[in-house]
């Protein structure tokens, strides 16, 4: 199934992929800062089951040595996605901006070590306190299939 996703004022617009869409929650500092907000959604995908249109602008900025790429509508400034110089094929999408975001679950919380104390992540997903490996990633891929909530 294809789901459809667009900035604030509908300038910009993207479709992608349900069955290859990731979505975790990042509790990390930089997610808290740079959204404003307690933590990042995220949905992790491959740029081929990835398609987006309408006008944008790119900016770049290296954290953590990385380089990141990220891309926002031209219009409005919603943030899109971004792509990162160490997963280059992947796009990373925020996940609140899908259609049906309410249908999607996080198959992780990470980060943990830092999220905000009044919030308590589901104990049935798994949780990391900092970034897991891309094996304990796939792990939890693997559990979110097994629930039958991927
Ligand atoms: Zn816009
Ligand atoms: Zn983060």
């Amino acid at each position: 199934m294809t789901l459809s996703g667009a900035c604030e004022c509908g300038a910009a617009t993207y479709t992608v992929e349900e069955s290859a869409l990731h979505v975790y929650a990042c509790h990390c500092l930089n997610c808290q800062t740079r959204s404003g907000s307690a933590f990042a959604e995220h949905a992790v995908v491959p740029g081929g089951a990835f398609d987006c249109t309408g006008a944008s602008v790119e900016y770049e900025r290296i954290a953590n040595g990385m380089h990141f790429t990220e891309v926002f509508c031209e219009t409005c400034h919603t943030r899109l996605y971004n792509r990162n110089s160490l997963l280059p094929d992947m796009i990373f999408l925020r996940a609140g901006k899908l259609e049906k975001s309410q249908h999607l679950q996080p198959i992780a919380h990470i980060w943990t070590s830092r999220k905000q104390p009044w919030l308590l992540p589901p104990e049935a997903i798994p949780s990391f306190p900092q970034s897991p490996s891309p094996e304990e990633f796939g792990a939890a891929v693997q559990a979110a299939m097994e629930r039958g909530t991927q």
